[in-house]
């Protein structure tokens, strides 16, 4: 079956390239897809374009738009095993953890979905002038570039998807080239609940092999990434060239601040799921531990303990608290990073290596690893491991805490765990962070904005500012009563 999605049909690559996709749990071949080049990207640009100047998504009722975003829902449910089975075997998470990120895709196109009613906000501003209406109104940005990661495949192109369809643009989608299955089976889903053709549009393909065009033609009006700061930052050249708008979701060193006055056993709970979720391989992962000194022990060695009992395993591993990492150039990438930690002086107290379990040998498994005796001017605290790796910091007063946690040119997300609500206020306010939990990590919600501060980012993602990214703001004034000025009579 073909892969891409271009002008509405389902084709393969122009010039026949095809990839082949690894699950990262065993080695095992995954299937084959249709893999672009520039040709193919440019006439979903194309289609892009001519689908969002010919009216055929702008001028259909937004209530009608918000209505197949709730149909996508209702076909992404239907499919959640299959999705979630794909999901899994191209990333090497837990099958069960999958199925859960379906259920949130499909929250968020349910939340875009109950929207429909104020996509087309109009603003009466007074002119100051009788015989005048003066409207300010919110259109359809135009052509966006959507470009995705491999951590959370089709959770993050749920966010760019359903916002940029509600708002009645139209997109050109590329995915991770290692990751494309479950938003292929996205893809399908939006096909199937009516989409006109050339409205969404679908590559598949590395940044360098593919998507140059998504960054530089001038008929894309925005680029919305969501990936590493380099990329980021590659993108955001790219694209100003042509002035696009650009909306960047990227990295993270995410400080989990834990004071002596926390609830101990939830702290430290938390603290685990914190860094080892899916494996670390989570933006807003909380990788860097800062605890108040006087507990710093006692926190420490609990977390070393339960770090050395969680148990690793494939999708379908029904025992497996979590999974491989999605590539062998990533484990690599997490193996040297924690030999820079050690260099740096950095103590190794669990981990720091491949599991050393026969079952788990043709897999890139790596196992949770914590590093402590870490500070902040070390490569390991100002940068992320995208992998299961903790560096704990100790600081010995609030305002330490905070100097430290906002020392990275990251801003992300974080929490603070403290039994002192005043506290709690206090360090939520002074920490540069797109996102702080207080007393809890993790947890978002979709009508709440997610993006970041200083380096993580530009632009938020959910919530109403999530929908505004892909919009433009138009101002109408409309003389009812016409007449020469006699400026120049
Ligand atoms: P990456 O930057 O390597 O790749 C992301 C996407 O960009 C992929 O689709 C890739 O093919 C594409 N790409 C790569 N080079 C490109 C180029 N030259 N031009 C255009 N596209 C190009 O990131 P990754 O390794 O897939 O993902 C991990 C990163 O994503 C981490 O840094 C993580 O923190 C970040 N991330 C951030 C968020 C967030 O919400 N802020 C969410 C998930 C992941």
């Amino acid at each position: 079956m073909a892969d891409l999605y271009l002008d509405g049909a389902w084709v393969g690559a122009a010039a026949g390239g095809r990839r082949t996709i690894v699950c990262p749990a065993d080695g095992t071949t995954v299937g084959e897809v249709d893999e672009a080049d520039e040709t193919d990207t440019l006439r979903a640009v194309d289609a892009a374009r001519r689908a969002a100047d010919d009216g055929r998504w702008r001028d259909t009722p937004p209530t009608e738009r918000a209505a197949l975003l709730g149909r996508v829902a209702d076909l992404l449910e239907r499919d959640t095993d299959e999705i979630a089975r794909a999901e899994a075997l191209d990333t090497g998470k837990r099958f069960e953890e999958a199925k859960l990120d379906v259920a949130d895709v499909v929250s968020v196109f349910r939340f875009y979905a109950g929207k429909g009613e104020e996509v087309e906000r109009v603003r009466e501003v007074d002119p100051g002038q009788p015989h005048v209406r003066s409207r300010v109104v919110r259109e359809p940005i135009g052509v966006c570039s959507l470009i995705t990661p491999w951590n959370y495949p089709l959770l993050q192109a749920s966010w760019k998807v359903a916002p940029c369809l509600l708002a009645g643009s139209t997109f050109v989608l590329k995915p991770s080239e290692i990751t494309p299955h479950s938003t292929i089976l996205m893809v399908r889903a939006i096909e199937e609940a009516g989409v006109p053709a050339g409205v969404a549009n679908l590559v598949l393909g590395t940044g360098p092999g593919c998507a140059g065009p998504l960054s530089t033609d001038p008929r894309v009006d925005l680029v919305s990434f969501t990936g590493s700061l380099a990329v980021g930052k590659h993108l955001m050249k790219q694209s100003a060239d042509t002035v696009k708008r650009v909306a960047l979701e990227l990295g993270g060193k995410n400080p989990n601040i834990v004071f002596a006055d926390a609830d101990r056993e939830a702290a430290i709970d938390n603290a685990m799921t914190a860094v080892f979720l899916h494996s670390g391989q989570v933006c807003s992962a909380g990788a860097r531990l800062l605890v108040e000194e006087s507990i710093a022990e006692e926190v420490v060695d609990t977390i070393v303990e339960r770090a050395g009992a969680i148990r690793m395993g494939p999708p379908f591993d029904e025992d497996a608290q979590t999974g491989s990492l999605t590539s062998a150039e990533h484990l690599k990438k997490v193996e040297d990073y924690v030999a820079t930690g050690l260099a740096e002086g950095a103590r190794l107290r669990c981990g720091g290596a491949r599991p050393d379990d026969e079952r788990l040998a043709s897999g890139y498994y790596y196992l949770p690893t914590v590093l402590d005796r870490c500070s902040v001017d070390m490569h390991v605290v100002q940068e992320e491991s995208f992998g299961p790796v903790l560096t704990v910091e100790t600081f010995r007063t609030e305002e330490e805490a905070v100097r430290l946690a906002n020392a990275t040119r990251y801003g992300l997300a974080g929490a603070v765990w403290t039994g002192d609500p005043e506290r709690a206020r206090r360090v939520a306010r002074a920490l540069r962070l797109g996102t702080v939990w207080v007393n809890d990590y993790h947890p978002y919600v979709a009508p709440a904005e997610w993006g970041g501060h200083k380096q993580s980012g530009i632009g938020r993602e959910l919530g109403e500012l999530g929908l505004e990214e892909y919009q433009e703001t138009k101002h109408v004034w409309e003389n009812t009563e016409p007449a020469p000025t006699g400026w120049f009579s």
